[in-house]
């Protein structure tokens, strides 16, 4: 098409979002606001990145930072790998590139957590390199106005999608096309009807013409959802509560939360109670279950986890190597997954 990327670029110009970090061609900011943003809203994001560029100014500050600084710093964002990643390459960029991002597609796919995506948006945002983006957006974009049809979850439709965003790039000015592209996904061009009406490429776009909005882009295969039931033990004992790191393999991976017993069920009271004893050898008069959440439902990506919360007051203390005692005015100095950190402050009177 014709004009395509100087009609794109002018309707950016007129209704881009005002966001800090498109002030900025520092790309350490504009790696934070990738990572940050992916799989996340921009209003939600925008208070991470504040966050984040505050308490660590460069990537050396972020380098240097505890991890469960970080993960802190992170609550609330979910996708905890994510921080864990973005930890990780920044003590990469500081131990193996002197704290400068290296200003090479190639070498910058070699950090942590850092995709093709991610790449090229500092690769053409912060170095003017010519690397087309291709995230969700784009595939969406690009499927409709020129009528893709092939599958952006299988190889083949993603070579043919990388291909054509390859070729539609604007050599000249890679990064203010990349970031166009893109919040033109965001706010013209989205997933659910869409306003062709008043749309730049409604003249030319295949989906508008050919009444292929909804269909496109396509997606195949569906991804199982597994079902996860998590029996949670708050165990309180004077000013303090136990709680447990999470480990390595499974989610929210160096988080902390309580005791769990994981079925395939929800248990009820008298298997809580035997579940407990048996677990930490106590008998009957050594606690006592004083109160329970309402079941609650939390939606991850490929798990639906159903938990429910049991507070347990135990009479003497608990020696357990996976568990540590945490006084309740310490608690908030530890990174939570979100739903735990919601169960806390829906029930605050189990911290009284
Ligand atoms: S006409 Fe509709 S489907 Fe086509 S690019 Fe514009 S908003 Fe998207």
């Amino acid at each position: 098409m014709l004009m395509w990327s100087k009609l794109l670029k002018d309707w950016y110009s007129e209704v881009k979002r005002d966001l800090p970090w498109r002030k900025s061609k520092d790309p350490y900011h504009i790696w934070l606001s990738e990572v940050i943003l992916q799989q996340t809203r921009v209003a939600q994001g925008l208070p991470y990145f504040e966050t984040f560029v505050a308490h660590y100014p460069t990537v050396a500050h972020l380098a240097a930072a505890p991890e469960q600084a970080v993960l802190r710093d992170w609550q609330g964002l979910g996708y905890y790998s994510r921080a864990r990643n973005l930890h990780e390459a920044a003590k990469q960029v500081v131990e193996e590139h002197g704290g400068r991002f290296p200003a090479n597609y190639k070498t910058l796919l070699q950090l942590k957590g850092v995709g093709p995506y991610t790449a090229a948006a500092i690769a053409s945002i912060a170095f003017d390199l010519p690397e087309a983006v291709v995230d969700g957006n784009v595939y969406r974009v690009l499927s409709r106005v020129y009528g893709v049809r092939e599958a952006i979850d299988q190889p083949a439709g993603q070579k043919a999608f990388a291909a054509l965003a390859m070729r539609l790039l604007d050599r000249n000015d890679p990064g203010n096309y990349n970031q166009a592209l893109m919040e033109f996904g965001a706010l013209q061009c989205v997933p659910v009807n869409p306003d062709c009406g008043s749309c730049i490429f409604s003249r030319d776009c295949v989906a508008y013409k050919e009444g292929l909005v909804s269909l496109l882009p396509i997606k195949l295969g569906k991804v199982k959802v597994r079902k996860r039931f998590f029996n949670y033990v708050v165990i309180r004992f004077g000013d303090g509560l136990y709680l447990q790191q999470r480990q390595a393999g499974d989610i929210w991976q160096h988080l902390w939360d309580f005791t769990n017993f994981e079925t395939d069920y929800e248990l009820d009271e008298a298997e809580i109670s035997s579940h407990f004893q048996q677990k930490f050898s106590f008998s009957e008069a050594d606690f006592q279950l004083i109160a329970h959440s309402e079941p609650v439902k939390h939606v991850l990506t490929h798990q639906r986890i159903f938990a429910k919360f049991w507070l347990v007051q135990i009479f003497h203390n608990l020696q357990d190597k996976e568990l540590k005692f945490v006084p309740i005015k310490d608690l908030d100095t530890y990174p939570l997954p979100r739903l735990i950190d919601l169960t806390i402050k829906k029930n605050k009177e189990w911290l009284d």
